[in-house]
């Protein structure tokens, strides 16, 4: 760790605000300094930039919590726990709700950083057996979530497939009273497939390499990975730096102590692997399916009866008025089948567990309590080839961009303007138009797209294309292979569109968009499914046995997002944002043209220079009065005039200077923090 009074040209500069000029290349050298000392962090004013190591350091430890707890921001160099620290001390003093917003692309840190600030509030906070519980099932949820919810990709051996929004809930004393996890779009694709180079879920693979003989043997399995179709596709099972033995042991020990029907997870976990491997007979029709061993496994582990799931899985069953027509599959039909009912099963054991875990961390105390949202979410990723999740992950990325803009530059500067505070604007890009391309009623990609979705008739990816590049073909940031200039074109497939995207220009292939957004799966399957009773709740079985036509599946990610903006709306905001240093994963290696653009598209010198020019701290003018009057005996025990006044006459007596401080028209706003601090320590005086 470096030293209090650091050399500036050796470990260069703790906090950009501080930098001699905001250039980019000023921000990238100071970046490179520090990065090359091992120091990872570094401030803009209260938030923290982070760039991966790709290497374990060690800073984060029980002794190194000690001493960022309690601390003022300033008086230690930059740690993801000085910013968790001051979120809670915050929280604390001021009574409110708090986030902490944690972005950057995929492989960029973010999962890494949310878990570093779980493990210092599970260390700082205080305890009692009670609150151990809570506090040691919200630890337990890492591994088993990132099991069942993470994977590797091209981009991260261990990339978030979902997103995540954990609620801390505080109680007036400080102490973990419960927890809640909000989930989004798990991409339940990668059961049934993946890329070149990818893996499924991990849970498979720790199952087979490290579930003991016993139940092995119990769940029909073969302690080899190159058995099962589901595991293979990506031809990279085994990955030097996982290691699926050691994680089964932690994660089976943490569901152990947290859930009942341990086995029969397993038991739906294995039966997703027979599923995979099921195969229809090479004629036309896929009837020739027939009761073999591989059938009998997925039978007994989801306590289903084998005459509706060969049924399911060999026939189409269509309802006329009181009669029930069964037409017999294609293979291909049934492949189709298959799979579904195998996405199904894992989408609804996922929502499953984390229903359960949310159960065991439920607040018992009934006093009121306020909150840290922690948001981890799967970060902008571009592939070769990108598909409908692609579209989905990357429109996520816009939305919690937008809300950055919202919360900082935009109304930062809006506040200035309204508070009459002199002030040079900093333009930035504002990447609303992007995410009204996506989402606008009628008018977006995903109005348009539900609309193909639900046209009957002859729909298909390609009519989507055709939709699109009629509705919104002359829109800037989208363009097609059809609607290309000459040099565009030959960069685009047929069927291909391109959006560019606040962080860069994505490709994606229109194949299986409308499948993935219908999500449908034959009724005779949904039979199928509702019949593994065990995993679901009651309201769960009912909303999926109603037979109404569902929402689509980004109708409904994008109303979910929609709600998680207003939640953290209502929230104070804390940003970590996340760098990755290298594509390779090579530890200590500081690729500077990919972070160049990366510190580029996070907007981070825009939010740099909003910092600088402007004022860390700003509260109305009561509240201020109200906290610090009893510091000056003019203002203690009442000020008896207008509060402006009260509070004039208080930093007078303070002895602010005259370039510390700004009155607006119903807050004071202070430029640095360390002047607060320093009125906070006169407290002790
Ligand atoms: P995704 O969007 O794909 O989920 P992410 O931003 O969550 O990506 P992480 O999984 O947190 O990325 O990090 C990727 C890998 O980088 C980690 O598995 C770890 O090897 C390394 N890494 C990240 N942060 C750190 C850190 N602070 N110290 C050491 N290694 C790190
Ligand atoms: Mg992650």
């Amino acid at each position: 760790m470096e030293g209090a009074l650091t050399a500036r040209d050796r470990v260069g500069i703790q906090d950009f605000v501080l930098l001699d000029e905001t250039t980019e290349v000023a921000f990238l050298s100071n970046l490179q300094k520090r990065f090359s000392k091992d120091l990872i962090y570094t401030y803009i004013g209260t938030s923290l930039v982070s760039i991966n190591p790709y290497k374990q350091l060690d800073i984060y430890n029980k002794k190194l919590m000690e001493l960022y707890m309690g601390v003022n921001f300033f008086e230690l160099p930059p740690h993801i726990y000085a910013l968790a620290d001051n979120a809670y001390q915050t929280m604390l003093t001021e009574f409110n709700n708090h986030f902490i917003l944690i972005s950057g692309e995929s492989g960029a840190g973010k999962t890494e950083a949310s878990k570093k600030i779980l493990q210092y509030y599970a260390v700082s906070c205080p305890s009692t057996a009670l609150l151990n519980t809570v506090r040691d099932k919200m630890l337990m949820s890492i591994p088993v979530l990132e099991a069942f919810g993470n994977a590797k990709t091209l981009k991260n051996n261990n990339s978030s497939r979902f997103g995540k929004y954990m609620d801390i809930q505080f109680n007036s004393q400080g102490d973990a009273v419960g927890g809640h996890i909000l989930n989004y779009l798990l991409e339940k694709s990668r059961v049934v497939h993946q890329n070149h180079g990818e893996r499924n879920f991990h849970i498979f693979y720790q199952l087979v390499a490290g579930a003991e003989d016993d139940l092995l043997h119990q769940l029909g399995l073969e302690r080899d990975c190159q058995h099962y179709k589901y595991l293979t596709q990506g031809e990279c099972a085994i990955v030097s730096s996982i290691n699926d033995r050691n994680d089964w042991k932690s994660v089976k020990n943490a569901l152990l102590t947290d859930l009942h029907s341990v086995q029969h997870l397993f038991g739906i976990v294995a039966s997703v692997l027979h599923l995979g491997n099921i195969q229809f007979g090479s004629d036309s029709k896929a009837r020739t399916l027939t009761y073999s061993l591989i059938m009998i496994f997925p039978l007994q582990l989801l306590g289903v009866d084998a005459h509706s799931l060969h049924e399911g899985l060999t026939f189409r069953k269509l309802e006329a008025k009181n009669d029930q027509v069964l037409t017999p599959f294609t293979v291909d039909h049934a492949i189709y089948a298959r799979d579904a009912l195998a996405k199904a099963i894992y989408g609804q054991t996922f929502t499953w567990l984390v229903n359960t875990i949310n159960e065991s961390m439920e607040n018992k105390d009934p006093s009121k309590k306020t909150v840290i949202g922690l948001l981890d979410i799967y970060g902008f990723e571009v592939f070769y080839v990108n598909s409908f999740e692609q579209f989905c992950i990357n429109y996520c990325n816009e939305k919690l961009q937008q809300l950055f803009i919202q919360l900082t530059l935009k109304a930062e500067q809006e506040e200035y303007e309204l508070e009459d505070i002199e002030w040079e604007v900093v333009q930035f890009f504002n990447n609303r138009i992007i995410c009204d391309l996506v989402e606008e009623k009628h008018k977006g990609i995903i109005s348009i797209l539900d609309e193909e979705c639900l046209r009957p008739g002859d729909a298909t990816d390609l009519t989507f294309l055709e939709r699109l590049e009629e509705k919104i073909g002359n829109h800037p940031h989208f363009v097609s292979h059809k609607l290309a200039d000459k040099m565009t074109r030959k960069t685009l497939e047929r069927g291909d569109f391109r959006l560019l995207h606040y962080a860069g220009e994505v490709t994606y292939c229109v194949v299986g968009f409308l499948d993935k957004n219908n999500d449908l799966i034959y009724r005779n399957i949904k039979d199928v499914s509702l019949q593994m009773n065990i995993f679901l709740s009651c309201e769960a079985r009912i909303a999926f046995s109603i037979r109404r036509r569902p929402e689509t599946v980004a109708t409904q990610f994008k109303s979910s997002l929609l709600k998680l903006t207003e939640i953290l709306m209502a929230k104070e905001a804390w940003y970590i944002r996340c760098l990755k240093s290298n594509e390779s994963k090579h530890p200590g290696q500081f690729d500077e043209a990919l972070i160049r653009h990366q510190v580029k598209y996070l907007g981070l010198m825009e939010h740099l220079r909003v910092r600088r020019a402007g004022f860390a701290y700003r509260r109305k003018f009561e509240v201020f009065l109200k906290r610090y009057k009893p510091l000056c005996p003019a203002t203690w025990p009442h000020w008896r005039g207008e509060p402006a006044d009260g509070v004039e006459v208080l930093v007078q007596h303070l002895g602010y200077l005259p370039n510390e401080y700004k009155m607006g028209r119903t807050k004071i706003f202070i430029r640095h923090p360390r002047t607060l601090y320093a009125t906070e320590d006169a407290f002790d005086k």
